[in-house]
């Protein structure tokens, strides 16, 4: 079994409505970069990493050299191949290796007939819990428009309804801090017994972060995640505050969490299959959380539904998953799957129990968001459609108003 080909295609697949974060917002539509590994017997596995454009799928393609004729199998020389540290140093390979290899997770697993889990020591749960994510949404015509206290938390009960969420993680940082009080306030009174999570994707100083954190002390929180940036701050924010904290955005590699873990600077992780590298990578440093008594979260980077299997192949494998996962995925109107949107019962959303992920992709859904990318482009996630000359220059950060509902 060896790797014949690689191909890139860049999509663009809609939202319900555009999310507003911290450092800007989500446009209404997630454009993803879709990694085709193909063996030499035609078998295909797919990986999937955040952008897209010329460029991304030039960059994809541009490792053939490294990958022709090699085991999709030997996963470890394939991640010295291409992130070995001169590599990183020179050209950022870290989010192209770990599309490449959930595509050879995929494609192996395919030809051998076992699941991704499998190949990385086998699942301990079938069902992945997730939370229900709520931002800020501008709106569009049907959807979104939600900035006040009790439009969020009708929002999180529509989503439980549908749903099943019992665990709701609010955006913040885009608002005042006082007003992300409010609205978490109000969540803890619409959704009693539930938990909630506030993340503020370091948009507040240290002291901000400590004076929010007590002031929501009180409600049913399951973590504090990265309200202040640095490991620095986070730890003196986890020494003044009660809520347990945790990051997603400065521990995002081996070296920062021995860091973490050492001087006891944050408390949750929340490990992601692109950021860290791979699924391999992220499950192996859940293994050092789980030896030193920590907890791990799954990460949301934003995903369509190849991301989306790994991160549930990742949740099934991890020993300290103590918390609900991430996923922006229910904020999407399709996916590119065949079958349409992997689907969410109870909270949670099912391992697939097919091999490789588990997850077939529809090449005619492909297509159409490859056509619907070339007619809309990419955007700027840094950038707020609703503020064109606001940039997040977070000690002189302005608040958006929440009056404003559409861009
Ligand atoms: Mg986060």
């Amino acid at each position: 079994m060896t790797i014949a080909d690689i191909r890139a295609t860049t999509v663009a697949v809609p939202l319900e409505a555009p999310l507003r974060h911290a450092a800007g917002a989500h446009w209404g539509r997630f454009i993803r970069t879709l990694v085709e590994v193909v063996g030499d017997d035609g078998l295909s596995g797919w990986g999937e990493l955040g952008g897209g454009g010329e460029s991304a799928e030039a960059a994809v393609v541009g490792l053939l050299p490294y990958l022709k004729g090699h085991d999709p199998l030997k996963l470890e020389q394939l991640r010295w191949k291409i992130m070995n540290p001169t590599a990183s140093l020179y050209n950022n390979r870290l989010q192209l290796h770990a599309a490449i290899e959930m595509a050879c997770l995929d494609l192996a697993g395919k030809r051998l007939g076992l699941r991704a889990c499998d190949l990385l020591g086998g699942p301990i749960r079938e069902r992945i819990p997730f939370a229900s994510y709520l931002f800020y949404r501008y709106e569009t015509a049907d959807r979104g428009g939600e900035t006040m206290p009790d439009e969020i938390a009708a929002h999180a009960r529509a989503l439980k309804a549908e749903h099943g969420f019992t665990t709701h993680k609010l955006k913040g940082g885009h608002f005042a801090p006082d007003h992300d009080v409010a609205v978490m306030e109000a969540l803890a009174d619409a959704l009693p017994g539930d938990r909630l999570r506030l993340d503020p994707n370091a948009a507040w100083s240290v002291e901000e972060s400590i004076r929010v954190g007590r002031a929501i002390a009180h409600l049913n929180n399951d973590y504090f995640e990265d309200p202040t940036w640095g490991l620095e701050g986070m730890a003196r924010v986890r020494d003044r505050q009660p809520i347990p904290t945790a990051t997603n955005m400065v521990v995002v590699n081996f070296e920062q969490l021995a860091l973490s873990i050492r001087h006891r600077m944050v408390d949750v992780i929340l490990l992601d299959t692109t950021f860290w590298g791979g699924l391999r990578q992220a499950l192996k440093a859940g293994h050092v959380l789980e030896t030193f008594q920590h907890s791990a979260a799954v990460h949301s980077s934003g995903e369509l539904g190849i991301q989306l299997a790994s991160m549930l192949h990742l949740g099934a494998c991890l020993p300290n998953l103590n918390f609900a996962a991430d996923a922006h995925y229910h904020h999407l109107t399709d996916d590119i799957l065949k079958g349409g949107k992997l689907r969410y019962e109870g909270g949670a959303i099912a391992l697939p129990t097919g091999p490789g992920l588990g997850v077939e992709v529809d090449r005619e859904k492909v297509a159409e968001y490859a056509e619907f990318y070339a007619r809309v482009g990419g955007y700027m996630y840094d950038r707020d459609p609703g503020r064109p000359d606001w940039y997040a220059i977070w000690p002189e950060q302005r608040w958006a108003d929440p009056a404003v509902k559409r861009v």
